[in-house]
């Protein structure tokens, strides 16, 4: 049953859909009414969470770092519903060398921008050019609580999420006099296949312990819902007046002072 009305009939596009906070989003999305998008380079994995919806979800294969591969998204889209209502660039590696600047690599950070960075940038140009001739949209980032937080990723990672958030409020002060409204979820730690893959076998202690910190809210910690629930609110028209924000997701962990507790 659709909890959020101002998601029925809507088409949103949901990037790197086919795994962890994505995935999570696109249950949520499809759940409320929308049609649903999934795009993504994990083909199989993609499709296979298509397979348990209805019809009203496709997958498309598209690397956000390709502006070719994004453009073409957009079109296939338009071509197939007529409309783009949301376009939730959520796609995104967390990766990069943690430790001193010194020894960091250019490489590291060419890659990370190339996706996190450059995808969204990719994403909102591209939902723009059909959405500014309609006169509404809502377009969404998974950014970080590293955005805002010291230490919590690397240096490139972090860079790139303080970015996306940037380019969020440069967006959302373009584009509002269109209709279009842009924001960022911006979740701390929360286990998916990127999590569990910059950390490793070997350092699952570490993983658990970044997680485990944010469990005071509740005893199981964050989850991928908490994110998508996050975002499906945004996106929808519930927050019809919400332009600009940076919503982080965190259970109070930034606002903590440890001394206290
Ligand atoms: P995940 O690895 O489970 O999912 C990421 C998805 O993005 C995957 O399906 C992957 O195939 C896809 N992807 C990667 N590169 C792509 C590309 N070039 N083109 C298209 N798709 C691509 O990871 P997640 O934790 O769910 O991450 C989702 C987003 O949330 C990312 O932007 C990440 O930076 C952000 N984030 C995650 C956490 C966390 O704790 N998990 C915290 C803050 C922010």
């Amino acid at each position: 049953m659709a909890i959020i009305v101002g998601l029925d009939g809507k088409v949103a596009i949901i990037t790197g859909g086919a795994s962890g906070i994505g995935e999570a989003a696109v249950h949520h999305f499809w759940r409320n009414g929308a049609k649903v998008i999934i795009a993504d380079i994990e083909d199989d994995l993609g499709r296979a969470i298509c397979d348990q919806l209805d019809e009203s979800a496709i997958y498309v294969h598209c690397d956000v770092s390709k502006e070719e591969d994004i453009s073409n998204l957009v079109d296939t889209v338009i071509t197939k519903y007529g409309k783009l209502d949301i376009m939730y660039n959520n796609a995104g590696i967390i990766e990069g060398f943690v430790g001193s600047i010194i020894n960091a690599k250019k490489s590291d950070l060419d890659k990370i921008i190339g996706v996190n960075l450059v995808g969204g940038f990719l994403g909102a140009k591209h939902a723009a050019r059909v959405m500014v001739p309609a006169r509404e949209g809502s377009i969404l980032f998974t950014a970080s609580a590293c955005a805002t937080i010291a230490g919590l990723g690397s240096h490139a990672y972090t860079a790139s999420k303080c970015a996306l958030v940037g380019l969020m409020t440069n967006l959302a002060a373009e584009l509002g006099q269109y209709g279009i409204r842009v924001n960022c979820v911006s979740p701390y730690a929360v286990t998916t296949t990127s999590i569990a893959k910059k950390y490793g076998e070997a350092n699952a202690m570490k993983a658990e312990a970044l997680v485990q910190s944010v469990a005071n809210l509740k005893e199981t910690g964050m989850t991928v819902d908490d994110v998508a629930n996050a975002a499906v609110y945004l996106a929808s028209d519930e927050a019809s007046y919400v332009s600009g924000l940076n919503l982080v997701v965190d259970g109070g962990f930034s606002v903590v002072n440890p001394t206290l507790m």
